[in-house]
C-alpha cells in the first residue's frame, strides 16, 4: 500500500475539482485530485459538450434538410441531406478527447498530482484510492468533496436495453426512428429537439402542467410553439408509468396516464428518462465523516465549507442549481479560501441557459420573484421581431426582458427567448454583478445591427422611451 501527503486533496475532476485544483497549483499549494473517469467530469465527458456538439449537429442537418425541401426563405436549394450518426458521434467523441487532454495538461502545468481510481475516505484526512496498480493512500491538510451528480433513475423504467439516460443518448449509433423522452425539463427538451431534428418522431411526457416549467409561460412560449412545429407531442400532466416491451426487441411501448387518467401506450424504440439528477453521495465513504446534510445534498456555508473543518464541497454534490459554471466558481474560490484569501459566495446572479430552440436565457430575478422582494417594479420588454439582425438570422421569435426596482432603477433580472441568446449571458451577468442600473444599460452604445440591441431596447423599453418599437 502506497502511502503519500499533500496539503490539498480535491475528490472529482469534473468543472468545480478540475477548478479548484488548477487555481490551488497556481497558488503554489502541494495538491493532489484523484478521478474515478475521465477529466471534465460530467459537463465535459456526458453533459455540456457533448449535448451542444450533437445540438449543433442537428441545427445544421436542419438547415440542409430545409434548402433541400426548396422552402427555404434564403433562397438556396440543393439535393436530400444524409446523415451519419456514428460519424457525428465520433466527432463529438474527438471535442471531448481533445478537451480531455486539455484538462490533463492544464492540471499538470500547475503542477498537481493526478491519481485515477475511485476514492474513499478512512477518516475526515484520509482517502484511500483504488488504483489500477493498487490501493494508495492519501493524507491530506484539506479535503475538497467535488462527486458532481448522477441522472436519477425511475424504479419502473430501470437504466438498460431501450430505456437511456443523457449519456446514453449522447452515444447513439442511430437516430431513433420513435423517441419517448420521460421529463420535460433543459436535458429532455435539448436532448429531444436534436433528435426530431434527425429524423425522429418524439414524443414529451411531462407530470406538470407545463415543460420547462421553472420558467414562466411568457418565456417558454417560443419553445414551446417550435416543439409544436417540430412536430414533437408534448404529453403534460401525463404521467410515466413504466414500460411494454415488444418482440426480438421491436414494439417497445412506453406506458403512460394522460392528464384525464386515461392509460396510453407511446410507440418508442428508445425512452430517454431526464427526470433530474442527484448527487453523488454514496460508495465513497460520507458516513464515515457523517457530514451534515441539507436534504440529499450536502450542506456548505457561504465559503463551501462542509460541517467538519477541513473538510469543503462544492458543485452539483451541494445543491441546485446544478450547472458547470457554478462548479467552477465555487471550486475556483475554495482554492484562494485555502490559499489564505478573503473570499465568500456573494454572487447575485449565476447565468443559466437552456439550449432549447430558441435558447432561453436568465440571470437574477424573474419578474414573479422580483415581485416578491416587496417593492414596486418596472418591467421592460423587447421583441427580436423587431431587431434587424435576429431577422437576418430568421430568429425574429424571442424577446429581451429586463426587470429592474421602480424607485432607483437597479436592475434586479433579465432575461431572453430567442437564436442564440445564450451569448448574452456575459452582459447580462456582468450588468447584474456590477449592480447596473438601467439608465447603464440604456445608455451603452450596443453594436449594430446585434442582438444585444434588444438588451439596450429592453432597459429604454423600461425607462418609457424604447427607440425601436
Ligand atoms: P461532475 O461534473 O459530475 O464531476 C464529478 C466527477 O467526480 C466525475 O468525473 C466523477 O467520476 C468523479 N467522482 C465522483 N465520485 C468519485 C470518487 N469517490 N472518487 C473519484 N472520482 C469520483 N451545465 C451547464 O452549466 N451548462 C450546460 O449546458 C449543461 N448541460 C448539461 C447537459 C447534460 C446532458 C447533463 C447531464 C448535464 C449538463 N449540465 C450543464 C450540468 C453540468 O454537467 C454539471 O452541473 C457539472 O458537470 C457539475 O460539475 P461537478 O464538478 O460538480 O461534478
Amino acid at each position: 500500500m502506497k502511502e503519500i501527503s499533500c496539503k490539498l486533496l480535491v475528490i472529482g475532476a469534473g468543472p468545480g475539482g478540475y477548478v479548484c485544483a488548477i487555481r490551488a497549483g497556481q497558488l503554489g499549494i502541494d495538491t493532489v485530485i484523484v478521478e474515478a473517469g475521465k477529466p471534465g467530469g460530467t459537463c465535459l465527458n456526458v453533459g455540456c459538450i457533448p449535448s451542444k456538439a450533437l445540438i449543433h449537429a442537428a441545427e445544421e442537418f436542419e438547415k440542409v434538410a430545409l434548402m433541400a425541401s426548396g422552402k427555404s426563405p434564403l433562397g438556396i436549394s440543393l439535393g436530400a441531406p444524409e446523415l451519419d450518426l456514428a460519424k457525428t458521434i465520433a466527432w463529438k467523441d474527438g471535442i471531448v478527447s481533445r478537451l480531455n487532454s486539455g484538462v490533463s495538461g492544464l492540471l499538470k502545468k500547475a503542477k498537481v498530482k493526478i491519481v485515477q481510481g475511485w476514492a474513499t475516505f478512512r477518516d475526515g484526512k484520509t482517502v484511500e484510492v483504488e488504483t489500477e496498480t493498487g490501493v494508495q493512500v492519501i493524507r491530506a491538510e484539506t479535503i475538497v468533496i467535488a462527486t458532481g451528480s448522477a441522472p436519477v433513475e425511475l424504479p419502473f423504467l430501470p437504466f438498460g436495453g431501450a430505456v437511456i439516460s443523457s449519456t446514453e443518448a449522447l452515444a447513439l449509433s442511430e437516430v431513433p426512428k420513435k423517441l419517448a423522452v420521460v421529463g420535460g425539463g433543459y436535458i429532455g427538451l435539448e436532448l429531444g429537439m436534436a433528435f426530431a431534428k434527425m429524423g425522429a418522431r418524439v414524443t414529451v411526457v411531462e407530470a406538470l402542467p407545463r415543460v420547462l416549467a421553472q420558467y414562466d409561460a411568457e418565456l417558454t412560449r417560443p419553445v414551446v410553439k417550435r416543439l409544436a412545429a417540430l412536430g414533437i407531442e408534448v404529453m403534460t400532466g401525463a404521467k410515466a408509468k413504466g414500460m411494454s416491451q415488444g418482440q426480438a426487441g421491436k414494439g417497445d411501448a412506453l406506458l403512460v396516464e394522460s392528464s384525464d387518467g386515461k392509460s396510453l401506450k407511446v410507440a418508442a424504440d428508445r425512452i430517454l428518462v431526464t427526470v433530474g439528477r442527484k448527487p453523488v453521495t454514496e460508495g465513497w465513504g460520507l458516513d464515515q465523516i457523517a457530514l451534515d446534510m441539507a436534504g440529499k445534498f450536502i450542506r456548505i456555508d457561504d465559503q463551501c465549507r462542509t460541517s467538519m473543518r477541513g473538510i469543503f464541497a462544492i458543485g452539483d454534490v451541494t445543491g441546485e442549481p446544478m450547472l458547470a459554471h457554478r462548479a467552477m466558481a465555487q471550486g475556483e474560490m475554495v482554492a484562494e479560501i485555502v490559499a489564505g484569501h478573503k473570499r465568500s459566495w456573494d454572487k447575485r446572479a449565476i447565468p443559466a441557459v437552456c439550449f432549447t430552440d430558441p435558447e432561453l436565457l436568465t440571470a437574477g430575478l424573474s419578474p414573479d420573484e422580483a415581485k416578491g422582494l416587496g417593492g414596486e417594479i418596472k418591467i421592460g420588454m423587447f421583441p427580436f421581431a423587431a431587431n434587424g439582425r435576429a431577422m437576418t438570422k430568421l430568429g425574429e421569435d424571442g424577446f429581451v426582458r429586463v426587470v429592474a426596482r421602480a424607485d432607483n432603477h437597479l436592475v434586479l433580472g433579465i432575461q431572453a427567448v430567442g437564436q442564440g441568446v445564450s451569448e448574452l449571458s456575459a452582459a447580462f451577468g456582468l450588468a447584474l454583478e456590477m449592480g447596473a442600473r438601467l439608465e447603464d444599460i440604456a445608455g451603452t452604445i450596443h453594436a449594430h445591427p446585434t442582438q444585444g440591441e434588444g438588451f439596450q431596447e429592453a432597459a429604454l423599453k423600461a425607462l418609457g422611451h424604447a427607440l425601436h418599437i
